[in-house]
């Protein structure tokens, strides 16, 4: 496991200009799964084969394709695909404005990883075979299963699959100090970006 040092790098982070500045709506389609639903291409001129692995790395059930150079993974309801060429595709959307919203996300999430891999070089074969998916039943057994909700979510085992996605902190749980805390991090993160 490897600690990005998060908590050092914001005035760092501060200082690097974004490497995404943008990504452009550049489709929108109809959604395979519904037809109310919407999907969306989004494009950004910049190249991300770099980025993929930090992000794989970084976003616990992710997957990563190293032939068409894509990684995807799911964010709340949404399949999103980022292509190495630049290119973001996103399911399951309710309109145009959410779209954006989500693009957003990625972006940042894009703009993370640049910096981590800034100050680390380009992710090794032998940190990508770190990778270990820990499902939410394997994360439910590290919570303390009050089942209280003031983690924002009902249950243990709800907050669990937040972790597994990566929309959640182990730190939103009053009951985890920040010891356990950590170590909860460290399962769910190979690298933290
Ligand atoms: S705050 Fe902690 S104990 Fe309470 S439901 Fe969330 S994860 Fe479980």
């Amino acid at each position: 496991m490897v600690d990005g040092g998060q908590k050092g790098s914001s005035l760092i982070n501060l200082l690097i200009p974004p490497r995404v500045k943008e990504i452009k709506i550049s489709e929108v389609l109809p959604c395979l799964t519904s037809s109310e639903r919407i999907r969306v291409v989004g494009t950004t001129s910049e190249n991300l084969d770099d980025l993929l692995p930090a992000l794989y790395l970084y976003l616990p059930q992710a997957t990563y394709n190293k032939q068409s150079e894509s990684m995807s993974f799911m964010f709340q309801e949404h399949l999103i695909t980022i292509f190495g060429a630049g290119k973001i595709t996103v399911t399951n959307l309710k309109d145009r404005e959410e779209a954006e919203n989500v693009l957003r996300y990625v972006k940042d999430l894009l703009n993370r990883a640049s910096i981590y891999v800034n100050r680390h070089g380009k992710i090794s074969p032998e940190l990508m075979s770190c990778k270990t998916k820990l499902s939410p039943i394997e994360l439910n057994k590290f919570l303390p299963k009050k089942d209280c909700g003031e983690c924002g979510v009902s249950t243990c085992y709800g907050f669990a699959i937040k972790l597994a996605t990566g929309e959640n902190s182990p730190r939103a749980c009053p009951y985890l100090d920040s010891e356990k805390s950590a170590e909860i991090e460290k399962k769910i993160h190979v690298i933290q970006i």
